[in-house]
């Protein structure tokens, strides 16, 4: 069994409360190394500060306020460096923009996102960006930012190929969720088929966007393998050729 990485999940959420520990458990059972659990407000943090210890060398942490909420005290630059500098912190994020939720006028969703961007050029790691029908704009701040000098991963992407492999082109990961697995994304896998292998990553998101066979269930950090097994089909890549590469990548961006 290949060893596999979730890197986009967020197991401090409520859904986790009653079986968190069973969760890991089971994560490791299935065969996986690591997974990135992401904490996206300032009650998030304190929890994931808690988690972290517990499972060290297994589960890592990242920490931004999400662009969604817009009404969320502003951590400064300084701040966000030092948390993302704290053992077992390896990314900013989740950050970007997100047109879906919020609407125009959105200067502070882009002040946010630069002053995350700002944050993780000073401590040297790199971003979790969450872009949401805002694709081709959050990549143009990243470009002139240059954030691929740190590294992004644009995460659970839903763009087209053209912007995937402009994200790729920028220094750029792009990684799928679960809802590559479902019936109606052709368009998607035609995404996934685009992109170089060494370009991509997988997540789940969990607990939401839980992949076919699991669709709508509560979503568990194992399942990411699913989105693995449809990116191998789209490649026409046997599933143990095309996991390794997608764990080296993970590995290596995170520098876990
Ligand atoms: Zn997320």
């Amino acid at each position: 069994m290949t060893p596999f990485i979730d890197t986009h999940c967020h197991l401090t959420a409520p859904q986790f409360d009653e079986d968190r520990d069973e969760i890991v458990l089971r994560m490791k059972a299935a065969g996986m190394t690591a997974a990135v659990t992401i904490a996206c407000d300032d009650e998030d943090l304190p929890k994931l500060a808690a988690l972290l210890p517990q499972y060290e060398g297994f589960l890592f942490g990242a920490w931004a306020v999400h662009p969604e909420y817009p009404d969320h005290r502003e951590a400064d630059v300084d701040e966000i460096a030092e948390v993302a500098s704290r053992p077992g912190m390896v990314a900013v994020g989740e950050t970007g923009l997100d047109f879906y939720w919020c609407k125009e006028p959105l200067d502070w969703q882009r002040a946010r996102f630069r002053t995350h961007i700002a944050a993780a050029r000073k401590v040297g790691k790199p971003l979790i960006i969450h872009a949401r029908d805002s694709e081709a704009q959050a990549l143009e701040i990243l470009r002139e930012t240059r954030a691929g000098d740190m590294g992004f991963v644009m995460h659970c992407f839903c763009g087209d190929a053209e912007t995937a492999l402009a994200v790729v082109d920028a220094g750029g990961m792009v990684s799928f969720t679960g809802n590559l697995t479902f019936k109606k994304n052709d368009a998607l896998r035609e995404v996934a088929r685009a992109v170089p292998l060494a370009n991509l990553m997988i997540e789940t998101d969990a607990p939401y966007m839980a992949p076919v066979p699991y669709r709508g269930k509560r979503c568990e950090p194992q399942y990411c393998l699913e989105v693995a097994r449809t990116i191998a089909d789209v490649k026409g890549l046997p599933l143990d050729e095309v996991l390794p590469q997608i764990t080296a990548n993970s590995r290596r961006f995170f520098r876990v």
